[in-house]
């Protein structure tokens, strides 16, 4: 008699720890990211296939020579043809035609499937090339692998390297993701981020929060403990999650959202209200805005306007540099949406940890450090002035002002100015019609704009404080990485005194002064922001309702006073901290 077979028991319910960088519950199914592996599956194949496989390896090639030229001519058109020369390599790899040879040999020999041949084979190229001490051979090596990804994208039918195949709802896991990664997820699928590595100040942290998606860092290795397909949830509350949640995990959270989602409703009621302290100092409240879906929520949240558009996401996963009549189309999309406000749209902010393969830009050492924003822009002024004609273009449409990122003192403050100058003087002549006056200004995100900040004054319109970048650059502590992150502290002396120069450099040239770092949407840091006299903060517009309710609550001249005596005594960063969480939380504490 066959024994009886006892139910497998259910899968025991795991509660791991990490960083929570993004509020939220959601429950999905665990998926596991690694665009850098290409996963290519090898498969028996018959005698009389090997002509279609041949054919298929053909068809694969041709389409990556299309792909190459265009590419090639569209950046020549844009950036010249030293540029787009970049590609000239690659297509003398598709061309190559001994590496064709090489596959069909071993097709009719191993009679294996030509995507595994293809990619086995220019493995081992790349291999024997690399193993020479050679800085030529080291490049062309790179040159194939970035044109052997194509083609087997190709051979795949692949759209994108980072096409992920998902059913549902999932959590991605990857070890870390990059702000074009998080850009290309399916968002009516992925609802929830953990990497192991990352930080709330990293580019993908900052866009899960705008697109409200709860995200946790710093869980490593934790794809060998969790098999594909395993239910997780996530708490962007509290930093966990609970791999294989029991019913009565999942009815818990459910509670949690629902009162969550009270409070919101309650909040969303101040919407329409102004952020007036008690004492009658008005603070203007904007929205920072990284993709297009997220234009909605800045009216949605009661958003006075756009205070800080990041461009740099329209250049992100595409083979290719926006043209100058997609750029105006988007930018007047944006100012559409900012209405009856303005909206700031910050020239490109290429580097760091927004890296844009195509451009040919080298890899750097440190690229936090390197060829990034203006520095990028002033190099490349053929680039930098498609993207000023199109601003200047959609002027016209409603009130767009320009911000320009990255700036460390005044002569690349001047040589900004110049080219638009230049372009506007370039658009009149050809009739084109523009704004009369366009306001221009600038982030203070470098430690010698903030010490420089009296004299920048003098020839901008408006400064914003892009404190992600100033503590960075001022702490030596790296934004993106959770291993310093104890020491990446906004309530740092040295941060506060940088800050009272930037408000007093700019009030005193009769300038506006705002803040469009993460610290703008964290409430315990309200009172110390208000208390430096910042006159607006733009914030992920999910957060707009809670920070005008914070402002509300606060009395400007008592702020002030604690910022006075924090600066007057020799306090710690934490002894800081604790001060202004005992304020905020005297006043509204509910909002916690
Ligand atoms: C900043 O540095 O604070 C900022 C707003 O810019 P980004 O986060 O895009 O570097
Ligand atoms: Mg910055």
């Amino acid at each position: 008699m066959p024994e009886p077979q006892s139910p497998t028991p259910p899968p025991q319910e795991v509660r791991l720890r990490a960083t929570a960088v993004s509020p939220g519950v959601a429950t999905g199914v665990f998926v596991a990211y690694r665009p850098h592996e290409h996963s290519v599956k090898r498969r028996r194949i018959r005698e009389e296939d090997v002509p279609a496989e041949v054919a298929r390896l053909e068809a694969a090639l041709l389409e990556t020579r299309h792909q190459l030229h265009d590419m090639r001519e569209r950046l020549a058109a844009t950036l010249g043809e030293k540029d787009a020369s970049v590609f000239d390599a690659h297509i003398l790899v598709v061309e190559d035609a001994t590496l064709l040879e090489a596959v069909n040999k071993q097709l009719n020999e191993r009679l294996l499937n030509v995507d595994f041949l293809y990619y086995q084979l220019t493995k081992s190229y790349v291999k024997k090339m690399r193993e020479v001490d050679d800085e030529y051979l080291a490049e062309r090596a790179q040159d194939i692998v970035d044109v052997s990804r194509r083609v087997l994208r190709n051979l795949q039918g692949l759209k994108n390297d980072m096409a992920l195949d998902l059913d549902g709802p999932t959590i991605i896991h990857a070890h870390d993701l990059t702000p074009s990664d998080t850009a290309t997820f399916d968002r009516s699928k992925v609802i929830g981020f953990v990497t192991e590595i990352g930080s709330k100040t990293s580019h993908s942290a900052i866009m899960a929060r705008s697109l409200n998606i709860p995200a946790l860092v710093g869980l490593r290795d934790l794809a060998m403990q969790v098999d594909p397909g395993t239910e997780a949830l996530i708490d962007g509350y509290e930093g966990l999650l609970i791999l294989n949640p029991t019913p009565q995990t999942k009815y818990e959270y459910g509670q949690v959202t629902s009162r969550r989602h009270a409070e919101e409703e309650k909040l969303a009621r101040l919407r329409d209200t102004l952020a007036i302290t008690t004492d009658q100092r008005r603070i203007t409240v904007s929205a920072n805005v990284e993709l297009p879906e997220d234009l909605p929520l800045v009216r949605d949240n009661g958003a006075e306007g756009i205070g800080l558009y990041r461009t740099e996401f329209l250049y992100l996963n595409r083979d290719d540099i926006p043209t100058e009549d997609e750029q105006v189309e988007m930018y007047r999309q944006v100012a559409e949406a900012a209405k009856p406000h303005s909206v700031i749209i910050r020239t490109l902010d290429i580097g760091g940890d927004k890296a844009l393969g195509h451009l040919g830009i080298e890899q750097e050492l440190n690229p936090f450090l390197g060829w990034r924003g203006i520095r990028l822009c002033l190099g490349r002024p053929e680039l930098f002035k498609v993207q000023l004609r199109a601003l200047c273009r959609a002027s016209t449409e409603g009130n767009i002002r320009i911000m320009f990122p990255m700036i460390t003192e005044i002569g690349e403050l001047r040589a900004a100015k110049k080219l638009l100058a230049e372009v506007q003087d370039d658009l009149r002549r050809e009739g084109v019609p523009i704004a009369d006056k366009i306001e221009v200004g600038m982030m203070i995100e470098v430690p010698s704009a903030a010490l420089l900040a009296d004299v920048l004054a003098r020839e901008v319109d408006f400064f914003s404080v892009g404190t992600n970048d100033l503590i960075q650059y001022t702490l030596a502590v790296d934004r993106a990485n959770e291993r310093v992150a104890d020491l990446y502290q906004p309530t740092h002396p040295s941060i506060i005194r940088l800050l009272r120069m930037v408000v007093q450099g700019a009030h005193n040239a009769n300038i506006w002064v705002g803040v469009c770092g993460e610290v703008g949407g964290d409430i315990a840091l309200t009172p110390l922001l208000v208390g430096l006299g910042i006159d607006e903060l733009s914030l992920g517009s999910v957060n707009v309702p809670r920070v005008k309710k914070a402002i509300q609550a606060l009395n400007y001249h008592e702020c002030r006073d604690v910022v006075d005596s924090m600066l007057a005594q020799s306090l710690t960063p934490y002894e800081n901290l604790k001060w202004l969480e005992e304020i905020a939380r005297k006043h509204y504490g509910e909002l916690f």
